[in-house]
């Protein structure tokens, strides 16, 4: 729905380069937009960039687009690059949602417009907009997922009565990243009545967001918690994983392989996820990964380059929420699309049917 608003929002607006934008730094200039990413070290931010380049490009912008591979001091190297090549607006996918302060501030003294791209950027005053997902609902879905694999819930979402004991273990994403508590709290907020009843387990007993957190959503740093978890699983079955993130899920996947899980005896845990990257809808499609929650970042990168070119025609973004993303300093106007669940019964609906992948992708 909002990608047909915008759509048509995008279609019926002025050309950038006929609106007479000052937003270039001289006549006959076309504007240049920055876009800082965090990482290619997952397939989801190589999307984003891209989409977000193109996008801009397509309106006849220039576009500055860098990774820090999840270098704090590299991404604000990067944006201090673009403020002095004159960039007229910023786009950040940030890596530590604090640390950009210092750099931001400059971004404000030149006048530069900041969009917070998926991750709040927190503690600044000139951050003007916020584009991401729902994210407290990617946290509640990837629980129920969760829950509905285990049998605890219904495919409505209803109890079903099952008892249990389901023993599970939970994963957070990085502790620098605003979104990791928003989809942790939204989790806790459906697991907590089920770990106070007793009808799911910790063995580990470790349920604290940042005793869970894996740091910078690294895959090698899940592999390395769930090795220390698994000799507490040797003589117990694990019986699901709530895990924040596909590259975490494929980690915790891998590792249980090597106790045996993947048989026809031992299943898998049920494990979750979240981006619906390539080798997690696979890992889906074979019946390994119970799911994931797909944000279609097309649309994320079309609501980000309609408030661009908002702000560089001097108009005001569209926006569909200005209570729930406080930074600590103001609440910033937001833009939330809405994630969906993914399981092995509609992944090919969901996932090919919206052309995100094609068959041949999917294999
Ligand atoms: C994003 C998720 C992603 C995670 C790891 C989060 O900020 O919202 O989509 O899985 O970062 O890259």
């Amino acid at each position: 729905v909002a990608l047909a608003v915008l759509g048509t929002a995008t279609a019926c607006g002025a050309l950038p380069g006929t609106s007479g934008g000052d937003g270039a730094d001289g006549a006959g200039e076309r504007p240049l937009v920055g876009v800082a990413m965090p990482t290619t070290t997952s397939e989801r931010w190589i999307g984003d960039g891209e989409n977000v380049q193109d996008q801009l490009l397509a309106l006849g912008y220039d576009v500055a687009l860098e990774y820090a591979e999840n270098d704090v001091p590299t991404q604000v190297e990067q944006l201090e690059q673009m403020i002095a090549d004159g960039a007229d607006a910023l786009v950040i996918g940030s890596i530590d949602g604090v640390a950009l302060k210092g750099v931001l501030a400059e971004a404000a003294a030149a006048d530069i417009p900041v969009i917070a791209y998926d991750r709040l950027i927190n503690g600044s005053p000139d951050v003007d907009y916020y584009a991401t997902f729902d994210n407290a609902r990617v946290g509640v879905q990837q629980a129920t997922q969760l829950l509905q694999g285990l049998g605890v819930l219904d495919a409505a979402g209803e109890p079903t009565g099952a008892t249990g004991p389901f023993a599970v273990e939970l994963f957070a994403g990085s502790t620098d990243d605003n979104n990791a508590t928003v989809f942790y709290d939204g989790a806790m907020q459906v697991l907590r009545p089920y770990l106070a009843s007793g009808v799911l387990t910790v063995a580990s007993g470790e349920t604290d967001f940042t005793t869970i957190a894996i740091d910078k959503w690294d895959p090698a740093n899940a592999t390395a918690r769930m090795q220390t978890l698994l000799p507490l699983y040797a003589s117990q079955r694990l019986d699901g994983v709530l895990s924040p993130y596909d590259g975490i899920s494929r980690a915790v996947i891998d590792s249980v392989k090597t106790l045996g899980y993947g048989t026809a005896d031992q299943p898998l845990p049920v494990v979750t996820g979240q981006d619906a990257e390539l080798d997690s809808a696979k890992s889906i499609a074979a019946g390994e990964q119970y799911g994931t929650v797909y944000k279609d970042t097309r649309q994320l990168a079309e609501v980000t380059v309609a408030m661009v070119r908002a702000l560089l025609d001097g108009a005001e973004p569209e926006v569909n929420d200005t209570v729930s993303y406080d930074n600590g300093v103001k609440v910033v106007p937001s833009y939330l699309l809405t994630p969906m669940v993914v399981d092995a019964q509609n992944y090919r609906q969901a996932l090919v049917g919206t052309g995100y992948y094609t068959d041949e992708e999917l294999g």
